[in-house]
């Protein structure tokens, strides 16, 4: 299996690709495992994470540069992600003492609830975010107690292998954190469908996600489901409108567009609209696109050909600004700007590319209506000046992530994840433990 530098085209590694047997192998591994594991005092199992976290931040500029070779992203972003793993596993580590049970006032007894570890757990992870995604997973399910094989993209596998090697000099135990890489029609489709799997954890597309649901389905196990996206950026005319379209292009051009939260619907109150989409395209001119390894870049290539031929598809319609890309080797595609409607191909479909469509809208309601008329419901952004609005639109709109004035979805404290075809289930912040648990209720008699 040979793996790529996107900026380049030229091959940075060679593996062997594991199949549905070295799957099986992982598995009974991370089977194997999990007494122990699971024996862990909290105080060690926090140790550990806590190791790990500092060894994450100690090989912090070589993760993010096998990041930034291995996916094509700017090396600024590739340390920021770095960074958010290594408190990801800190932040965990903390919570491992802090995921309480109950008592419960009942009739005749004490009743109280535990938390269990659910066992074997399989982590399937895309490659637009490879390290931090594949921590926002490994955080919540080592901190439970379970034992893990994590599958990363085939096309993306090489900080998940290294993180694996990371995990062992903290002391995690052989055979809780397995890295298998192979294609996901074989190692994934098999994990989905282990009978000694307990749960998938899963970040892909919305497609592959159905197929996941349905061969896990089979041994009833528990899934999470992180799908795609096509999220809507709302800018009212009373917003500050040189910062909305100052922040626009970084909402949607960033990790190249390859982004499942990415704000690819720009939609813009009528009356404002010329005057805004005036700065928005001043803005997206200003995108330093280029050398992923260099500094100052702010968007790299597309992760493969392919995926380029797939994203040009989208843009046949009413080009408002097309950028430049650099001469030469690597999947570039040019940050683009299309003037649409809601019903064209470009305002439906996740594009996965730096394409935006821009649309306008009425007032308040329509911004809602066109917001909400998408099949997702992942993340989102509204721009006003009025607060009472911010909140009316934001409990409006079905969508698992918002920000007013801003345009972040993620943080290691806070949920994160989906409404409608983007999913179900939450990723970081506490919540990411429910996914990881099992709730045991005890009952105990008091009675003489
Ligand atoms: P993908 O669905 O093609 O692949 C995701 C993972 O699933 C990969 O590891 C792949 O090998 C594996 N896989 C493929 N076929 C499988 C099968 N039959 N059974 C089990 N696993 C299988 O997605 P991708 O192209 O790697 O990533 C892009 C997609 O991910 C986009 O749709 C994007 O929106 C989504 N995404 C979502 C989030 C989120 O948190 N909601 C975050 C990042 C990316």
């Amino acid at each position: 299996m040979r793996v790529v530098n996107p900026a380049t085209e030229e091959p940075i590694a060679e593996l062997e690709p594991a199949g549905v047997e070295e799957a099986d192998a992982a598995v009974a591994r991370a089977k194997a495992a999990f007494p122990a594991w699971r024996a862990f005092t909290p105080d060690a199992r926090a140790r550990v994470l806590r190791r790990l976290a500092t060894l994450v931040e100690e090989h912090g500029e070589e993760l993010a540069l096998l990041e930034t070779r291995n996916v094509g992203k700017p090396i600024a972003d590739s340390r920021g992600e770095v960074q958010m793993v290594a408190d990801v596993f800190q932040f965990y580590a903390g919570a491992v003492d802090k995921h309480h049970g109950e008592t419960i006032p009942v009739s005749g007894g004490v009743d109280m609830t535990f938390r269990e570890a659910l066992g074997v757990v399989g982590l399937i992870v895309p490659w637009n975010f490879p390290i931090a995604i594949a921590s926002w997973k490994l955080g919540p399910a080592l901190a439970c107690g379970n034992t893990v094989v994590l599958k990363p993209a085939e096309l993306t596998p090489l900080t998940a292998v290294r993180l694996g090697e990371l995990a062992l000099e903290a002391g995690i135990p052989e055979g809780v954190l397995n890295v298998v890489v192979g294609p996901g029609s074989k190692v994934g489709a098999r994990l989905a469908e282990h009978p000694d799997i307990a749960k998938i954890g899963f970040t892909g597309s919305t497609e592959v996600g159905r197929g996941v649901m349905e061969a896990a389905a089979g041994t009833i196990k528990r899934v999470t489901l992180e799908l795609g996206g096509k999220s809507a950026n709302v800018v009212f005319a009373d917003a500050d409108l040189e910062r909305a379209a100052a922040q626009a292009p970084y909402a949607v051009f960033g990790n190249a567009g390859q982004d499942c939260c990415a704000r690819s619907r720009i939609l813009v109150e009528r009356s404002a609209y010329d005057r805004f989409l005036e700065l928005l395209v001043d803005a997206t001119r200003g995108v330093r696109v280029g050398d992923p390894e260099d500094d100052a870049t702010e968007m790299g290539p597309l992760i493969t050909a392919a995926h380029r031929e797939q994203v040009a598809s989208f843009v046949d319609g009413n080009v408002a600004f097309r950028g430049d890309t650099p001469d030469g080797a690597g999947f570039w595609f040019p940050c683009t700007l299309v003037e649409a409607t809601n019903d064209d191909r470009v305002a439906r479909e996740e594009v996965f590319g730096p394409v935006a469509a821009v649309i306008p809208f009425e007032d308040e309601a329509d911004a809602i209506r066109i917001a909400n008329d998408t099949p997702y419901g992942l993340s989102g952004s509204i721009w006003t000046r009025d607060g009472a609005r911010a909140f009316r639109v934001a409990r409006a709109i079905d969508s698992g992530v918002l920000s007013i004035n801003a345009n972040t979805s993620v943080r290691v404290q806070t949920p994160f994840g989906g409404f409608k075809q983007s999913g179900f289930g939450r990723e970081l912040g506490l919540h990411a433990l429910e996914g990881y648990s099992e709730v045991k209720n005890v009952y105990y008699s008091t009675e003489a």
